[in-house]
């Protein structure tokens, strides 16, 4: 849950999640639904996917019992170096070493390493290595994150409380704030698409699953075109529509911002009315609760239901 989001967001997340699958066993039991559908606002479903696909694994290939070795981890979905190290030092006090965003800032500062991220990682990584201990490497790694987290931070750090401030080569030569540097990032693209708002006779909307694999994999969605680059790229797109109709565009634009790309889609309603099942999932207008819906979804709802109240009045 924490890749990527803050603890102060996952915190009623992963409460909700304890009290409703206490143990391994109860998780990989969960539909994946419910599971998506508690995820809901997190982001990353991938994420919420691989962990119900890692509990069944843990559920009938281990009995339930997670592997504490970190090459075996880093066989299971959803975990990756990181998250096996983590789990091996922090969970199970094997010789591990986890690195975060906050460990790699500690190690370029307290050696002084000039070199870009994500460049140095390797090097920030075999840094962290040399320094962990063969007892409690969890505590190490726990006391270098908080140390990034509150007093090595990216901006201003404290350094006259740092108790690392003996060691700091940054601190030496006068570099902490400018340390670690980082490559100049490359502006995210922005692709556009329509999305198909189709009410039928009964004020039912369209709805539907997308395919597996993918972003948002698997989740509810309101039937869209294909997201691209490019300006023609906006151009309401009827070939992609679910049925021919006369599409009318809402005014606005929804805007999304995905890891790698801003989307923006235009809202287009048409009528129908026929109630079709094998076209998708029809929604009463107020049954949208009762999917999984990802973030953006939400808000392709929200701007239709506000304009097409306003269309009726
Ligand atoms: S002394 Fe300053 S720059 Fe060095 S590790 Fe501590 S907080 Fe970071």
């Amino acid at each position: 849950m924490l890749q990527q989001t803050t603890a102060a967001t996952v915190k009623p997340y992963f409460v909700n999640f304890l009290v409703r699958w206490s143990d391994v066993k109860d998780l990989a039991a969960a539909p994946l639904d419910d599971v998506l559908h508690a995820w809901q606002g997190l982001g990353y479903y991938a994420r919420a996917r691989n962990l119900h696909k890692c509990a069944n694994i843990i559920a009938a290939d281990y009995e339930g019992d997670f592997s504490k070795s970190e090459s075996d981890l880093l066989t299971l979905p959803g975990i990756g170096p990181y998250t096996a190290a983590a789990i091996a030092a922090i969970a199970f006090g094997q010789k591990a070493t986890p690195v975060d965003g906050n460990i790699e800032r500690v190690m370029a500062r307290l050696n002084a390493i000039s070199e870009p991220l994500p460049k140095s990682k390797p090097k920030l990584k075999k840094l962290a290595v040399r320094f962990t201990p063969d007892e409690r490497a969890g505590d190490y790694a726990q006391a270098l994150m908080d140390i990034g987290a509150t007093i090595c931070t990216p901006k201003s750090p404290n350094c006259n409380i740092c108790p690392l401030i003996e060691l700091c080569r940054a601190v030496a030569v006068g570099q902490a704030e400018n340390l670690p540097r980082r490559e100049a990032k490359k502006p995210k693209p922005t692709r556009r698409g329509t999305a198909f708002w189709l009410v039928n006779s009964q004020s039912e909307i369209l709805l539907r699953r997308r395919p597996e694999n993918g972003l948002l994999g698997g989740m509810i969605e309101v039937p869209s075109s294909s997201w691209l680059e490019g300006e023609s790229a906006g151009a309401i797109a009827n070939e992609e529509a679910p049925i021919l109709t006369d599409w009318e565009a809402l005014p606005g634009i929804v805007r999304h911002t995905f890891t790698h790309f801003h989307l923006e889609l235009v809202v287009v309603v048409g009528r129908c009315s026929t109630q079709e099942k094998t076209m998708g999932i029809w929604c009463g207008a107020t049954e949208f609760d009762q999917y999984a819906l990802p973030t953006v979804m939400k808000k392709i709802v929200a701007h239709a239901q506000k304009y097409t109240k306003k269309h009726t009045h």
